[in-house]
């Protein structure tokens, strides 16, 4: 039972030289990193931030992300990850509900000029206070105080003393994570050391990570995926982590080979992405062992292809922002089919049932809402007694607003969300069945499938299907193709192709971005 810091702490005790992390062309050891962490909180001290504040994080992967992320918990402040993607106003509405103080961000990250948009946002916000700059490409200037450079707080706090061991603080919040709320504001999901930890340990133990792993950090780390199971796992098994700045099939294939990765998780998309790229059978691929598939439909062709092309001993895992996040994975030893068609069993700990509108337990074989029970449950949406009441029960059981049905055997298979369920003339089209059938379809990269409103079905269905390159199909050949695998009402009554499809910045496909463009 141990602190987000601590962790840290004990890697570097015990594996001092280490390179714990790969950025860019920096190598940076266990030993350097907490030195940095601690350096970092004696500065933020020195600001005046104090156990309890709100601190926000707006980067890309940059390790001055993870020296942040690990001395905001020393200091028992609470970390808010921010998108890099995230506009004004949203930025505006979770500095706001969250009362954040000071920001850690950089100048510019792509199109976003982050930093102008932070300074602005000062003169909104009466509690946001302090901007911390990475890695600014002109000297910032010292006529506005409160806006500083990253290493001028690492270098004061050098001197600020030696940072006391860490706390116990493992119940205490750590974190405030936005969800990007598909309905309605976004809501920050509390979560605490002990959810972080605990649900990353029994993960990675679950993928028997060892400090001979080198993980590929592809997700980005202001995610709940990028931040636990991929960086922390790093951490907790004394690994080493590799950045990617943003994600690019081509870049990832290079890390892989070049940096001998081990592990690497990812979204469906960015596997899609690594296995169609041109160049795919130039690279060695061979050291990769396992990695998490998850965050959205993980398609059977796709889990298979990585196990059969790329050679990956890929799990399986379900999860959400306010589950810390993994609840269910796939293992090592379930057989070939389990593997590919289910998202695994709950992990350890964890207690799922699947529940009726009336939140009575339906049992086993049958399509309901996913509820779970666990450490890794949140504890609570912050400021949001309302929103927390509904999601959450007393007796500890989370609704996870996800359809699913469990076996005999307990694994869960997901249906899709309550949210995306298509309804067609009163029959219900669960979306990511007909996705299924449609990337099983040799032409077929990608397919979302979404409901546009219809005067007199209520909705009728539409895919959104990428092709591979090269390849070729006829609207009427895939509803052939559908039709002859799925109950007539489920099949598309539209096919749309599309060149690329907009995407979250965890390279989740956005299908309410798709449903708005087609709407139009
Ligand atoms: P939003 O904030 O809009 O809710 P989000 O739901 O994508 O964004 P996350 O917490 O990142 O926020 O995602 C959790 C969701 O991702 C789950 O509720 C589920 O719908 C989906 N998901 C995660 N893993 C899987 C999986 N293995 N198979 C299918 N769906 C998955």
């Amino acid at each position: 039972k141990m602190s987000i810091p601590a962790v840290l702490a004990e890697a570097a005790r015990i594996e001092p030289g280490k390179v714990a992390i790969v950025d860019g062309d920096r190598r940076i050891t266990y030993e350097e990193l907490w030195k940095q962490v601690q350096d970092f909180a004696g500065g933020l001290r020195q600001l005046g931030v104090v156990r309890g504040d709100r601190v926000a994080v707006c980067l890309p992967n940059w390790h001055e992300f993870l020296v942040a992320y690990f001395a905001i918990g020393l200091i028992g402040a609470i970390f808010i990850p921010l998108n890099t993607r995230y506009k004004q106003s949203e930025v505006a509405y979770i500095l706001d509900n969250s009362g954040t103080g000071t920001v850690i961000t950089a100048e510019r990250v792509g199109e976003a000029a982050l930093l102008d948009m932070f300074s602005a946002l000062r003169h909104d916000l009466a509690a946001l206070k302090k901007l911390i700059v990475a890695r600014p490409v002109q000297e910032l200037s010292p006529e506005e105080p409160d806006i500083v450079d990253f290493e001028k707080v690492v270098q004061s706090g050098r001197y600020a003393g030696s940072f006391p061991a860490p706390m116990q603080l493992e119940k205490d919040t750590f974190a405030i994570l936005y969800t990007s709320g598909t309905t309605g504001m976004p809501k920050g999901a509390m979560l605490s050391h002990r959810n972080l930890v605990e649900t990353t340990a029994v993960t990675a133990q679950l993928m028997e990570c060892t400090p001979d792993d080198v993980f590929l950090v592809a997700v980005p780390l202001f995610h709940v995926f990028g931040m636990g199971p991929t960086a922390l796992a790093a951490v907790i098994c004394r690994g080493t982590q590799v950045l990617m700045e943003s994600f690019k099939a081509a870049t990832a294939l290079e890390l892989i080979e070049r940096e001998r990765i081990t592990v690497h998780n990812g979204v469906p998309t960015m596997f899609v992405l690594e296995l169609n790229h041109s160049d795919f059978a130039r690279y060695n691929l061979s050291t990769m062992r396992t990695g998490i598939i998850a965050g959205a439909p993980c398609p059977v062709e796709v889990v298979r292809a990585i196990r059969s092309r790329m050679g990956c001993n890929i799990c399986i895992a379900y999860g959400l922002t306010e589950t810390s996040p993994a609840l269910t994975i796939t293992r090592f030893d379930d057989d070939d089919t389990d593997r590919a068609e289910t998202v695994g069993r709950p992990m350890p700990g964890v207690e799922i049932k699947i529940v009726d509108n009336l939140y009575r337990d339906m049992g086993i074989n049958r399509v309901g809402e996913i509820a779970c029970r666990s450490y890794g449950v949140m504890q609570g949406y912050y400021k949001q007694p309302e929103e927390t009441a509904q999601a959450l029960t007393a007796d500890g059981w989370f609704f996870t607003g996800d359809l699913g049905m469990l076996d005999e055997r307990g694994f869960l298979r997901i249906t899709g969300r309550r949210k995306e369920v298509v309804i067609r003339g009163g029959f219900n089209i669960y979306p990511a069945e007909v996705e299924e059938v449609l990337y099983h379809h040799p032409a077929v990269m990608e397919a979302v499938v979404i409901g546009l409103p219809d005067p007199v079905l209520g909705e009728r269905s539409t895919a959104c299907v990428r092709l591979k390159p090269g390849a070729s199909v006829t609207v009427e050949e895939l509803r052939r193709y559908c039709r002859e695998r799925l109950a007539d009402f489920k099949v598309p009554d539209h096919v749309e192709f599309f060149e690329e499809f907009p995407t979250t910045a965890s390279g989740k496909i956005r299908k309410v971005a798709i449903k708005e463009m087609l709407s139009k």
